[in-house]
């Protein structure tokens, strides 16, 4: 291992070493670094590098592992890995055979983090498959946080990405059945898949986060979501950790849920303690009509320790690491 690369392992799992004096020899700085580097490998929870996503995404994760495993950068891993959902049509909470509003427009929403605190989004994009990507030339491109609607797909047109149809025969159909009706609810737990929110650590301990959805089925024409708000659905510090979201966004962003699950990270929090603060914040409100809707929140602390919770069950996390690449049922506060 490169030193460099083993000196940030070290402060990331709290291993101090003294390398670098003077003082201490060459082989004394060896036999510290075997006794560190035997240390982190006995902390499986704080191994790097990492990724955690919303849901049940093995592919998504593989793919992000797949570059944080060949010295890409976190920032890359989460585009990359978002990208996978969103080409996939057969999810249809995400970028193509997303659920369209109730005009049968597929409506998309996305947002990107990187370690310096870099954000960019696009909101109520249309026909891009890869909001992700048009989310990150937005933040790396332009003077700009946000981009929407129209200005949005002419800017992504400028950038090369080229316009589809993303309604499939699919959602088509859905958006039909549920016009017979046409009685907004939300709905809890989409087909076990929703908002692909990522978070990552890469080799150099350095985080970043993304998140894309075509946000809440049927849904009133305009509306925008919490995902490409940032500090609602997803938030990054690299000095603290980072938090992303899923669920009813309206409720995410009433809370600034992902910032205030890294401040609570900040306060000294686990992940999985900010993570059920901030569900109590919800749920806790006066007259808080919690049972008719889901919000679930994964995170990350700088260490690499990992956190996820929900209002109601089946929420899930995928976890990729120390070579495992896993969902895990989260926890959750609904259990009446
Ligand atoms: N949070 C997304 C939104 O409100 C949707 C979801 O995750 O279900 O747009």
């Amino acid at each position: 291992m490169k030193r460099r690369h083993f000196i940030k392992k070290a402060s990331l799992t709290g291993v101090g070493l003294a390398v670098g004096s003077s003082l201490v020899s060459c082989d004394e700085a060896k036999s510290k670094e075997q006794s560190a580097e035997k240390t982190i490998a006995n902390q499986s929870t704080a191994t790097v590098p990492l990724v955690i996503a919303t849901w049940h995404v093995i592919d998504a994760t593989a793919k992000a592992m797949e570059i944080l495993q060949a010295d890409g950068n976190a920032l890359d891993a989460v585009e990359q890995g978002c990208r996978v959902e969103e080409a996939n049509e057969k999810g249809q909470s995400v970028g193509k055979g997303g659920l369209p509003d109730r005009d049968g427009n597929v409506t998309l929403d996305a947002s990107i983090m990187d370690k310096h605190g870099n954000c960019g989004s696009v909101i109520y994009l249309q026909n891009i498959t890869h909001a992700i990507s048009v989310a990150r030339k937005v933040m790396e491109d332009t003077p700009h946080v946000m981009l929407a609607g129209e200005g949005a797909k002419q800017f992504a047109v400028t950038k090369g990405f080229e316009p589809e149809n993303l309604l499939t025969e699919a959602s088509k159909e859905a958006w039909e059945k549920w016009k017979i009706e046409a009685k907004y609810k939300p709905i809890i737990n989409i087909e076990n898949h929703d908002t692909i929110g990522m978070l990552a650590i890469d080799k150099n301990g350095d985080i970043s986060g993304a998140c894309t959805t075509s946000g809440l089925a049927y849904k009133m024409g305009g509306r925008v979501g919490d995902s490409p708000i940032i500090g609602s659905g997803l938030f990054v510090d690299n000095e603290v950790g980072a938090a992303v979201a899923t669920g009813l966004g309206e409720e995410v962003v009433k809370t600034v849920g992902s910032f205030l699950v890294v401040e609570l990270m900040r306060q000294g929090k686990t992940p999985q303690d900010a993570c059920e603060e901030a569900i109590s914040r919800i749920v806790n409100k006066p007259n808080s009509d919690y049972k008719n809707f889901q919000v679930g929140y994964i995170a990350v602390n700088k260490q690499g320790k990992t956190g996820s919770y929900s209002i109601h069950q089946w929420f899930s996390m995928t976890k990729f690491q120390g070579g495992v690449n896993e969902q895990i049922q989260s926890d959750y506060f609904n259990k009446a």
